[in-house]
């Protein structure tokens, strides 16, 4: 089985209509670290994938988005969980590219960089609409995490596979499977 999570909202803090632009911006959301200790051997493959309209914007660099993910993989990796890779997608809205969200291209990449991942027993894991099309454009089994109050509404009335208030949650749930 293979794990697609989304970035800000599930794993570390999302900073409000803003990105992520330096390490001191960053911070683990409560638990996730613990989180990801049991996920990392629960699935075969835990990926990342992410937009960064910030990139393209020219709010941050993509070294810059570099500094952040190294910290990111550190934190996990000190405490025991692993992140096999980290994918973005640095364009704006309007570029219209293949690999912003919903689009389906990180899953691509992914799967060009780890043939075995199948999407058909793969779980998306997100906190906004555009990570749960996503998922579903993949087949994959679709988890919306709590907290995007920017899309409240949309978020409340979108057909997910399951509803959590964070990654803790989910793994307390797949331990109960
Ligand atoms: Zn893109």
């Amino acid at each position: 089985m293979a794990l697609f999570l989304d970035r800000d909202g599930v794993i570390n803090v999302r900073p409000p209509m803003d990105y992520v632009k330096k390490p001191s911006e960053w911070a683990l959301l409560p638990g996730v670290a613990a989180a990801l200790v049991q996920l990392s051997s629960m699935f075969d493959r835990i990926v990342v994938v992410t937009n960064q309209a910030g990139v393209g914007k020219g709010l941050m660099s993509e070294e810059d988005l570099a500094v952040i993910h190294q910290l990111m993989l550190d934190q996990i990796g000190e405490a025991g969980g692993r992140i096999d890779a980290v994918y973005y997608c640095p364009h704006r809205r309007e570029a219209a590219c293949d690999c912003r969200k919903p689009a389906t291209g990180m899953a691509m990449q992914a799967k060009i960089q780890f043939p075995d991942i199948d999407f058909s027993r793969s779980w998306m894991v997100g906190d906004s609409a555009s990570d749960m099309v996503f998922g579903q454009n993949l087949g994959m089994k679709t988890v919306l995490i709590a907290g995007k109050y920017e899309e409240a509404e949309i978020l409340a009335e979108m057909q997910v596979d399951y509803r959590f208030d964070g990654l803790l949650d989910f793994v307390r749930f797949l331990r109960g499977c």
